[in-house]
């Protein structure tokens, strides 16, 4: 029986040969192409760093609960998602974090304007 040695979907993720190097352990699976590691195929690793948190807060928040921070802040996602998966889920996870904050932030303040607006 004949099996052929390429990579087959059922194969453990580590157990995929690198495209450019040979190497076993291909952790970056372009779409339509052959799977590499991430620096043989020139990219970075896929973590998230916090200066992008820092920005994602600080664009979202202010703007409030309108969806127009949280739209204007996934444009890095849509950036990101193909070459840097992780990345890009890990820092629409905090807009959205950062949008259900706002949110929480208006309405408590509209409700504290209610309670202590003046009487008429
Ligand atoms: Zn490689």
């Amino acid at each position: 029986m004949y099996a052929a040695p390429t990579a087959s979907p059922v194969m453990a993720q580590g157990a995929y040969p690198c495209a450019r190097c040979g190497g076993p352990g291909a952790d970056h699976f372009p779409p339509g192409g052959p799977p590499m590691h991430r620096p043989c195929a020139g990219l970075g690793p896929d973590v998230l760093d916090w200066p992008w948190l820092l920005l994602a807060y600080s664009v979202v928040v202010p703007i409030g609960c309108t969806l127009v921070g949280a739209v204007i802040a996934s444009i890095p996602y849509y950036i990101w998602r193909r070459d840097y998966p992780v990345r890009a889920r890990t820092y629409n996870l905090h807009v959205w974090i950062a949008f259900g904050l706002s949110c929480l932030m208006w309405v408590g303040l509209f409700a504290l304007m209610a309670v202590f607006s003046p009487k008429r």
